[in-house]
């Protein structure tokens, strides 16, 4: 049997700073647990554009789309900042999210002990939270037509056009579904179906879709109330389902409850692949902190657990998954904090090499 595939692209800034931590978690578990990857390695963004003069060669988008999964680090820098738009370096990751047709965003929103007073809420509003906020990430207002910036007598008029068909909405539901049924099977879907019949439309369509999922309790919520509901009592919820505007503000929100952007995982994911995995792309919440790249203090956590959504999601290795987050939990619990973790209540202080190290000794502590 062949190994699964990972494509992993480091991209630019800190990127390759917190992926080489990634690369030694990674021959870890093959060499300790037997799960051997065949890893490629490849180039995004500022860096490609460095090489080939566009910031995702279409060798490498090829690439992408035969793996299992992709891992990438991050993308940008100033010195890309005067590049015609067509080049800039985040057009190479929204190349891959739109070729890839990654129409679901998975965004965990999870509190480890040892930082929850990191977070602007109460302690104990937050402690031990654990949702995942899964937004859609390729229609709705922000690719629905028409569009633009009109003259309409004598002003002018800015359109945007938020559209959703029922195989859109049905897809990202079921992806949602699925998610909820590896979880606390409990699915809260958001939306304003008391304002807008697109909002009429997701509710109708999420409560068919639930039928095949007679396991999992759902509930509505409209998406302002969810906002309120996320920040008083963020712990009623397991997952929630939403579209691409109002995900891309309750992630933020929820997100941050949490604390640091060092800590802040995603997954992409589209349809399912001939051999069941669905196209995966994962990568941290965070850019490439060009003010910090270089100097080794960059936190490798996000992009660590990245990898731990990919061994969960599109590998099935919950178990090994869980093992990962539990060796960061208790590093932090250790009091181990890269600069950007370090609280008034003080921890010893690692660089990125250093908390990638500690993670692997309690790795293999956990044998
Ligand atoms: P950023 O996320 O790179 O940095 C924001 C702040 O958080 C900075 O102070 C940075 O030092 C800190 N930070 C970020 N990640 C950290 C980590 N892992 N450890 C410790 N501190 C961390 O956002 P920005 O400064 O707005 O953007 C910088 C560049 O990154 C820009 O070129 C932007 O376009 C790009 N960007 C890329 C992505 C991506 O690749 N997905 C996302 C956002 C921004």
């Amino acid at each position: 049997m062949t190994n699964p595939s990972l494509l992993i692209l480091p991209g630019d800034g800190i990127g390759p700073e917190v992926m080489a931590e990634v690369r030694k978690i990674i021959d870890w578990f093959g060499a300790k647990r037997g799960l051997a990857f065949d890893v490629s390695e490849d180039l995004v963004g500022g860096c490609a554009y460095d090489k080939h003069g566009t910031p995702l060669h279409d060798d490498t988008m090829a690439k992408a789309q035969e793996v299992d999964a992709v891992l990438l680090g991050a993308v940008g820098g100033p010195q890309y900042d005067n590049l015609d738009f067509s080049v800039k370096p985040e057009r190479g990751l929204l190349r891959l999210r739109k070729e890839m047709d990654l129409f679901s965003n998975l965004r965990p929103a999870q509190c480890f002990d040892a930082l929850s007073d990191f977070s602007s809420l109460k302690k104990d509003v937050v402690a031990g939270l654990d949702i995942m906020i899964v937004r859609e990430l390729t229609s709705g207002v922000y690719f629905g037509e028409p569009r633009g910036i009109f003259k309409e007598g004598n002003e002018r008029v800015g359109i945007n056009t938020q559209r959703y068909t029922e195989s859109e909405i049905a897809r990202v539901a079921r992806s949602a579904f699925d998610l909820a049924m590896k979880r606390g099977k409990k699915l809260c879907s958001m939306e304003k179906a008391n304002v807008m019949e697109s909002g009429i439309l997701w509710r109708e369509v999420v409560t068919e879709v639930s039928k095949e999922y007679p396991e999992v309790e759902l509930s509505h919520m409209y998406a302002d109330a969810g906002a309120m509901q996320l920040t008083r009592w963020p712990k009623q919820f397991d997952v929630i389902v939403t579209d691409n505007l109002f995900g891309d503000l309750l992630s933020d929100l929820a997100a941050m409850l949490t604390g640091s952007l060092g800590m802040l995982p995603s997954a992409s994911l589209g349809a399912p692949m001939a051999n069941g995995r669905p196209k995966a792309l994962y990568e941290p919440v965070h850019g490439s902190a060009p003010d910090i790249a270089g100097q080794g203090k960059a936190n490798p956590i996000a992009c660590i657990l990245s990898f731990a959504m990919a061994l969960r999601y599109s590998f099935d290795q919950g178990e090994d998954a869980a093992r990962l987050e539990a060796a960061i939990e208790k590093v932090l619990a250790d009091g181990l904090r890269t600069a950007d973790l370090m609280g008034p209540e003080g921890g010893t202080p690692v660089s990125t090499s250093g908390m990638g190290d500690a993670i692997l000794a309690a790795l293999d502590a956990s044998l």
